[in-house]
């Protein structure tokens, strides 16, 4: 099957080479990569430098009413939802049904049946309603439960297939914490969420009474109390970070005596996993309190609460009253959008769109059938070759700051450089994407389209478990703008990733090595930040650092830590230096890496000067430029507590300070407000 999948992605390539030509001669922003007109220069740079750099486009831009962020990476996304909405409309109308661009474009249409949506109220759920209210005991729900991945079901614990970190050849069945329907335990337990909170119990009741439910007021409560007690029980996002304490392999049988009386057996035959004996437990110590609570909670909220979260999940897919409620409380009450975008955008996502931000975008997404028919049109061989050397160049420039790092000891140092050594970086496209064999969409039934994909793709997952891993695997869509670094010691750049102002194939070199560059470079310390150096050059495991190493890298991130903790996005809202440690020095390592590299691009010839800028102050410019944005206050709020990474504004200015370039290229002083004594700066890739 995979094989056939193979022979139809040369295909689509090779239409797109004879069909296909995309312009790149000139640069998106200005006439050599950065936006003049968006700076105030009446700013001094260690002032502030985010304003410096983007301050007259801070002044002149308003938060659309449809969006909670406004950046030029959210146009960015704006403009790869505009392009693949093209390509849908084309597959809808053109495709032959059997074909990947005939299901995306039978799955866009269902979707954008809206009077057939209107007309099916929430009877596409009614099988799931009808199997909550005939399960008989805890151990039918905990069956449901175990459907979670193939379909709407909730559960309080998460399933899911992954890399064995002790073993990476092979694939591990993992089980963490779940059950919350609000973004982070903090929402449930700090009184600076009271608001959000009780919106959220009126969400629950909301769905509940549309969906006939008894008595659904005080059913909301006893959800909304049984989430607050789970919240109660499990680990901070800081604390999920530490791979070491979230590898806990254990027997089924030992599993079983973790949590008397779960009914595990009937989870994991859910799960259609039958009685798997290996399974790694993450968060240990929360699973017996939650598996004790789950037991001792009266049924008809468990039912109350399965049944709520089952409408949760299928909002997006049901009538108006579902949809609408879901937009107030999701996207309106906690991120502060004001409108819902156009049902076309809904559809987009729906269909092709990467599983971030909320649970129910991982649903009912073909998303690497969309992949394929977007690379073959719209992402050119230019770019990958231009985008392949620039990462080539930023490796050597990792690899040489490893090699003089002046804190690190010979030991740790040959371990890490055969670390970076093993690093495989892929750019574009996956060699093997999903070939969605099989799996039947029909332009008439949106609900079974979505239930049908998961179910497709948790088949695929489980199918291969237990399989050598494949290590061409990607972990993200190729239309996607975001990067990773993942398990199998890759580090992946979609299609969708790599367009302006990330990269830009026709603009000064300093831009991307500020902007891309130093994203790559992010992308490579991540496999040496506090989470990623617990990995080995196998990907496993292994603590390989020396004792006074480890030492040295703790107290190096613990002042950058502290230096991030003093940050105020807003009054009063401080970042959360601990959650956001791997982000922060990712940021601060990859700038470093990418100047060494530009610096190494420019083979001992001076940089040239530009409209009056100088080689380093371009590269500073472009990385400002790529985190050019405007959150509502909202947005930060939910950011600070629930995202690993940083407000935009500080990914800018929190790395800047902690690097002697900066100072020189813009003559920063004491007297500025974002000075650092050299020796308060922070060094350590
Ligand atoms: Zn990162």
């Amino acid at each position: 099957m995979r094989h056939i999948a193979g022979s139809l992605w040369v295909a689509i390539a090779t239409t797109w080479l004879t069909t296909t030509a995309i312009a790149a001669d000139s640069p998106h922003f200005g006439s050599w990569g950065l936006d003049l007109s968006a700076m105030d220069t009446t700013v001094r740079p260690g002032e502030d430098f985010n304003r410096y750099a983007s301050g007259a486009w801070l002044a002149r831009t308003e938060i659309p009413a449809d969006k909670s962020i406004i950046s030029l990476r959210v146009l960015q996304s704006d403009a790869i939802t505009a392009q693949v909405h093209d390509l849908l409309e084309a597959a809808h109308a053109h495709a032959d049904p059997a074909t990947l661009e005939g299901k995306a474009g039978a799955f866009y249409a269902a979707f954008m049946d809206e009077a057939r949506v209107e007309a099916l109220g929430s009877k596409p759920i009614d099988g799931e309603l009808a199997a909550i209210n005939a399960a008989r005991d805890r151990a039918a729900l905990a069956r449901l439960m175990g459907q979670s991945q193939a379909g709407f079901y909730a559960s309080i614990f998460g399933v899911s297939v992954d890399i064995d970190l002790k073993n990476v050849r092979a694939y591990a069945i993992s089980l963490t914490q779940g059950g919350l329907g609000l973004p982070d335990r903090d929402y449930y337990l700090e009184p600076s969420f009271a608001t959000q909170k009780s919106a959220y119990q009126a969400y629950v009741g909301k769905l509940l009474s549309l969906l006939g439910w008894q008595h659904s007021e005080i059913a909301a409560a006893g959800v909304v109390e049984f989430e607050t007690r789970i919240a109660k029980f499990s680990w901070t996002e800081a604390e999920q970070r530490d791979l070491v304490k979230t590898y806990n392999a254990m027997t089924l049988a030992q599993l079983n005596a973790l949590t008397p009386g779960f009914a595990w057996s009937a989870f994991l035959d859910g799960a259609a996993l039958g009685a798997e004996q290996r399974l790694i437990v993450h968060e240990k110590s929360a699973f017996a309190k939650i598996a004790a609570l789950y037991q001792s909670t009266p049924l008809s909220v468990l039912k109350a609460w399965q049944a709520f979260t089952v409408a949760d999940n299928a909002a997006v897919y049901l009538s108006e009253p579902f949809a609408a409620a879901r937009f107030e409380f999701r996207d309106h009450q906690l991120l502060g959008q004001p409108i819902e975008q156009p049902r076309w955008q809904r559809a987009v996502r729906a269909v092709g769109s990467d599983c971030h931000g909320e649970r129910t975008e991982c649903f009912g997404n073909i998303g690497y059938a969309v992949g394929q028919i977007y690379v073959a049109r719209y992402f050119s061989p230019e770019s990958k070759a231009k985008i392949e050397a620039l990462v080539r160049n930023v490796k050597a420039a990792m690899h040489e700051r490893l090699e003089h790092l002046n804190w690190m000891s010979e030991t740790t140092r040959s371990e890490a450089l055969s670390k970076l050594d093993t690093y495989q970086i892929k750019v574009g496209y996956p060699d093997h994407p999903r070939t969605y064999a099989g799996l039947e969409i029909r332009a008439d039934d949106l609900v079974g389209d979505v239930r049908r994909a998961a179910q497709w793709e948790w088949n695929f997952q489980i199918g291969r478990r237990h399989d050598a891993v494949d290590r061409s695997d990607w972990f993200m869509l190729p239309q996607t703008n975001d990067a990773y670094n993942g398990p199998l010691r890759d580090i992946v750049f979609p299609a969708g990733f790599l367009q302006p102002p990330v990269f830009d194939p026709a603009a000064d070199p300093a831009i991307n090595y500020g902007a891309v560059g130093a994203m790559i470079g992010h992308e490579l310390t991540h496999g040496f930040d506090d989470k990623g150096r617990t990995l080995d050059a196998k990907g496993e495991l292994r603590d390989w650092w020396t004792a006074q190493d480890a030492a040295q890298f703790r107290a190096r991130a613990a002042k950058l830590g502290s230096q991030y903790s003093s940050y105020e996005p807003l009054p009063g809202v401080h970042i959360n230096g601990e959650l956001t440690m791997g982000e922060n020095i990712a940021d601060l390592g990859g700038l470093n890496v990418a100047l060494e590299a530009y610096h190494r691009s420019l083979n001992g010839q001076p940089a040239p000067l530009i409209d009056g800028f100088t080689g380093d102050q371009r590269f500073f410019l472009g990385w400002a430029q790529a985190w050019r944005g405007k959150p509502r206050d909202d947005f930060i709020r939910h950011q600070v507590v629930s995202d690993p990474h940083s407000p935009r504004m500080f990914r800018v200015l929190g790395p800047l300070r902690n690097i002697d370039a900066w100072y020189d290229a813009f003559g920063v002083k004491a007297q500025d407000h974002y000075y650092l004594d050299p020796a308060e700066r922070v060094r350590i890739w």
